[in-house]
């Protein structure tokens, strides 16, 4: 099986391409162009397999996004590539709309172009967020499913949501087979620092303040890459076309819950050596709340664990623990990150990181 994979460089792609070429029979294309957040470095243990293509393209090249997939003649498109950063989407709009509408429409058209000529067994994976379905709000005990109505808050929920728009459409009227799946916060190893996790770990190392928005209360549902990556694999190699399904880990926890849950394992892995910082959690500083936060997402995953029998592996403490121990293990991988990227601060302002 041949599946053109978008986005294959990023924290999850990588995690997925990661997983799938431990199977024999399948041939992965990776198409990413190698934004800020690309790093080819995460697929180090596959690069070399003859089952691995990486293709340097920006989605929101029609003319070779139409060329690239007529020439691989895929079996199905996992549509991961995309801008995925709240903050950066309030700071620049228009790259979100670029990348995440326009490039997935390009792709579409692709798609449907090839499928004309070539007409066979397909699929298209479009890969989502929880936040197109917007905010439930603290004191909703409610868990979004997959027939919540959408009501993004953010410039980057807003243009995922409308690419979900797009393929469902394009589904129904051109008939280009597909499935969408909505996922909830995603955490593990290879993610770029700009994330509340990785952020917080790497603040830590480096003894610089844990900002938090607000005063933290922000609930996530938190699942480890990983297990999302699994999750990804049955739904493109099992799921009927027109399904949607909605990933979540059953991991609800405040963003302070999480950074505590940071502080106290590094508090026994790394114990600070600062007499000032005896433990992290004295590092925690909480600074102004970004515009339009959502206060709560929630995912009720009971459709996939039925329909295609995904479980999640890691429960939130031995998958956090995981990926702690996965930073501290990995600072060369920090080190070229951090070299030439630009870092975006949770205050919102875009620095150079020293
Ligand atoms: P990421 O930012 O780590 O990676 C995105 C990748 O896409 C990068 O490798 C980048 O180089 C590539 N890319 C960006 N623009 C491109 C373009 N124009 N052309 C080609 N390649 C381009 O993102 P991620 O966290 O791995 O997320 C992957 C997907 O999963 C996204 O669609 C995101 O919306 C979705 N998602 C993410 C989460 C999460 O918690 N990270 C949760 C649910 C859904």
């Amino acid at each position: 099986m041949k599946i053109i994979l978008t986005g294959g460089a990023g924290f999850i792609g990588s995690s997925v391409i990661r997983s799938l070429l431990q199977k024999p029979d399948i041939e992965v294309i990776n198409v990413d162009c190698l934004t800020y957040a690309g790093n080819l470095d995460s697929l180090d243990s596959i690069s070399s397999s003859n089952r691995y293509t990486h293709e340097k393209i920006d989605i929101c090249d029609k003319s070779s996004i139409t060329h690239l997939v007529a020439k691989h003649k895929p079996d199905a498109v996992m549509h991961l590539a995309a801008e995925s950063h709240v903050d950066r989407s309030i700071e620049q709009p228009n790259i979100f709309i670029d990348t995440n509408i326009i490039g997935t429409l390009n792709l579409l058209e692709a798609t449907r172009s090839f499928l004309q000529n070539n007409p066979k067994k397909f699929i298209f994976h479009h890969i989502s967020t929880d936040e197109v379905y917007g905010d439930l709000g603290k004191n909703s005990t409610s868990l979004f499913t997959e027939t919540s109505n959408y009501n993004p808050s953010s410039p980057y929920a807003a243009s995922k949501a409308s690419s979900d728009h797009l393929v469902r459409s394009w589904g129904r009227t051109f008939g280009i087979p597909f499935v969408i799946s909505n996922c909830s916060n995603n955490y593990g190893p290879f993610q770029f620092p700009e994330k509340l996790i990785p952020h917080m770990i790497i603040s830590c190392m480096q003894g610089r303040p844990l900002n938090i928005y607000g005063d933290g209360s922000q609930i996530r549902d938190w699942l480890y890459v990983e297990d999302h990556a699994q999750a990804l694999i049955k739904i493109v190699l099992n799921a009927s076309s027109g399904e949607t399904y909605n990933i979540g880990g059953h991991n609800e926890k405040t963003n302070l819950e999480v950074v505590t849950m940071i502080c106290e394992f590094l508090d026994e892995l790394m114990p600070s050596k600062s007499s000032k910082h005896r433990t992290y959690k004295n590092l925690i500083t909480f600074v102004q709340d970004r515009p339009g936060h959502d206060e709560r997402y929630a995912i009720d995953a009971s459709k996939i664990q039925k329909n295609l029998n995904w479980t999640p592996l890691e429960t939130f403490e031995t998958g956090l623990k995981k990926t702690v121990m996965w930073y501290l293990d990995n600072p060369l991988w920090i080190e070229r990150i951090f070299s030439g990227a630009y870092f975006l601060t949770r205050q919102g302002a875009i620095h150079k990181h020293e």
